[in-house]
């Protein structure tokens, strides 16, 4: 007579925007998914015309999700899609920004030749993205809210050819750390998720990846590789209420091979 109450999911009726989805083995499609899972109403980005189609598509499996465009390098772009997160007339509660890039040969060579071009354009997209993404969410998260960025080991210590993709991800997370103290007054919290290896389009462009892998499956505490489902969860973990408390913090998801020295 009595069923069990309602359970509502974690994220229920949470306005979210994710940025980053390029195909399904995206880490953003995987956080896409477990955002739905937990009741989140969604936007997707795309960077190109090139990618509508793909992203659309993978929108239309998810359900109920809003696909719109925007490349993080153009400013005009980025005011539209606050415009248009803006004329929602409801707070916006998360944002996923999972973008990264670097050149395929700045990820191949050695670090010392990297240009000063190459260098630029792999802070620009994948660090200097946080701020001007976290500017625009900013005043529309007038409930409080969730930043959270994707970074990696590399940030910290020297990987085979990730080169100046860790350097920027150092920028990432020094980026993601003012931001957290800035906006935590208003009551937004800014994480990163520090993501063990995963075979991903960007993961492919770097040098000699599959050894990077079966170094981690090998080491691991978890003897084994990461999975998009854990670092998703993750992510639903700190866009919840959950996560309340925590802002500022790289929280690693990685089956534990960050705190091996050999
Ligand atoms: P992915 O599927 O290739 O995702 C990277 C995304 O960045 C793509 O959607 C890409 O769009 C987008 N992007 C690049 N330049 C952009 C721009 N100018 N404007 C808008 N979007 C842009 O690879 P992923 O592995 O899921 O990467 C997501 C995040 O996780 C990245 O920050 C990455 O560094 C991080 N991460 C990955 C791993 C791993 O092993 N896979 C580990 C730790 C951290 P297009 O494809 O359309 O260019």
């Amino acid at each position: 007579m009595f069923g069990f109450p309602f359970m509502p999911g974690l994220l229920e009726a949470k306005n979210a925007l994710i940025l980053g989805v390029a195909n399904r083995w995206s880490l953003a499609y995987a956080i896409a998914e477990a955002f739905r899972r937990e009741g989140a109403l969604l936007t997707l980005t795309y960077q190109g015309e090139r990618q509508r189609q793909a992203v659309e598509n993978l929108a239309g499996e998810l359900g109920k999700a809003r696909v719109l465009a925007c490349d993080v390098t153009q400013p005009d772009d980025l005011e539209r899609l606050g415009q248009v997160l803006a004329r929602d007339g409801r707070p916006l509660d998360a944002v996923v920004h999972s973008i990264a890039f670097a050149q395929r040969e700045d990820l191949a060579r050695p670090f010392v030749e990297t240009s000063e071009a190459g260098f630029l354009l792999a802070h620009r997209v994948s660090a200097y993205s946080l701020v001007a993404v976290s500017r625009i969410a900013a005043p529309l998260m007038t409930q409080g809210g969730s930043i959270i960025t994707l970074t990696y080991l590399g940030a910290t210590r020297v990987v085979p050819n990730y080169n100046v993709m860790g350097v920027a991800k150092a920028s990432l997370e020094a980026c993601m750390r003012y931001l957290a103290s800035e906006l935590g007054p208003r009551g937004i919290r800014v994480n990163a998720i520090s993501a063990g290896p995963v075979k991903t389009a960007s993961a492919r462009a770097i040098k000699d990846f599959s050894a990077v892998l079966d170094t981690v499956a090998e080491r691991a505490p978890l003897r084994r590789n990461t999975e998009p489902g854990e670092i998703a969860d993750v992510a639903v973990f700190l866009a919840s209420n959950l996560g309340r408390g925590v802002t500022g913090n790289i929280l690693f998801v990685d089956a534990g091979y960050q705190i091996m020295g050999l």
